[in-house]
């Protein structure tokens, strides 16, 4: 389906003055391209989405501005597929794949930070270290309103909400139109991501991250350690991966789970003043008379945190 596309990262020549022949050719056949696999490709006024290193493919233009550009500031080097552009992308399955991924993300990052209950506080009294503070920024930075002046939705909680909506439901060429237009409606200097990549980039700055293991649909066993290339569930026989209707590859699992590393979910727990003191509860013994607690102050747990890592905490 697609020829190289190296060229699209060679466009000045060796030396730095004029661009190469290669990349001129490359970008007459991309243009050729969009314009063929377009709904109109006779219309004079034809606008595609623009693949520079500007737009990245979130803002629409005539074919002459997309060529002016595509010399002025390069052509975007992640776009090889040119998906944008009619070509197809990964097989529908994969995309909404990935889109759980995400949105399985989002809510476990959620989960992990209590609710969302992260304000730029910092409960440590120490330095973060950097891993924490550079998690601690990303989270301040998508806790600014989404727009200035929006006091209801910060950028976090938008891009929540749009995930919510949006699940199992639009391509990620409609949710990029969506995108859009919400971007040109909304005030100046508004904080919406450009499209479902940049949403996807800002998920997973704030992720923190998992291992995928695939599972028998009838949940007898995990595709893991040694029998992580079967192809069948030993004990049901059941099938690990769907059947599909193109012969060949059927790689889409049936079920996955999503493992959480428990350290690096402790890691952010910490973080938070909110969950910290939920999770320091039992070691700060703060027990009121009279109320019906965990018993906390009782012996048995003291000697249970003499002999466990609790007591560092
Ligand atoms: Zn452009
Ligand atoms: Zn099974």
């Amino acid at each position: 389906m697609s020829p190289d596309r190296s060229w699209i990262t060679k466009r000045i020549k060796p030396g730095g003055y004029g661009f190469t022949d290669e990349y001129n050719e490359g970008v007459k056949y991309f243009l050729a391209f969009a314009r063929s696999n377009s709904s109109k490709p006779n219309d004079p006024n034809l606008l595609i989405n623009c693949p520079c290193n500007t737009c990245r493919n979130a803002l629409y233009q005539l074919i002459p501005d997309v060529e002016f550009h595509l010399f002025a500031t390069g052509f975007l080097e992640s776009y090889t597929i040119w998906s944008f552009h009619g070509e197809a992308s990964a097989s529908r399955n994969e995309q909404m794949d990935d889109r759980e991924d995400v949105f399985d993300e989002y809510e476990m990052f959620m989960d992990a930070i209590g609710g969302g209950a992260f304000g730029a506080e910092n409960s440590s009294h120490e330095d973060p270290n950097e891993q924490a503070s550079t998690f601690l920024d990303n989270v301040n930075k998508v806790g600014e309103p989404i727009y200035p002046g929006n006091l209801k939705y910060s950028q976090l909680k938008f891009v929540t909400k749009l995930l919510h909506w949006n699940r199992n439901k639009c391509s990620d060429k409609a949710f990029d139109e969506l995108l859009l237009l919400l971007g040109d409606v909304f005030p100046d200097k508004h904080k919406l991501p450009l499209n479902y990549y940049a949403v996807k980039k800002m998920v997973k700055r704030l992720s923190l991250g998992y291992e995928k293991i695939h599972a028998c649909e009838n949940d007898c066993m995990l595709f893991y350690g040694g029998d992580k290339d079967l192809r069948n569930c030993k004990y049901c026989k059941l099938s690990r991966y769907k059947a599909t209707t193109n012969a060949g590859n059927n790689t889409v699992p049936r079920k996955v789970l999503r493992h959480f590393k428990i350290t690096d979910r402790l890691q952010r727990l910490y973080m938070s003043t909110r969950t910290a003191a939920h999770m320091k509860y039992h070691k700060n013994r703060i027990v009121t008379e009279g109320i019906l607690t965990h018993p906390a102050d009782g012996e048995e747990w003291k000697e249970f945190d003499k002999n466990l890592i609790l007591s560092r905490f």
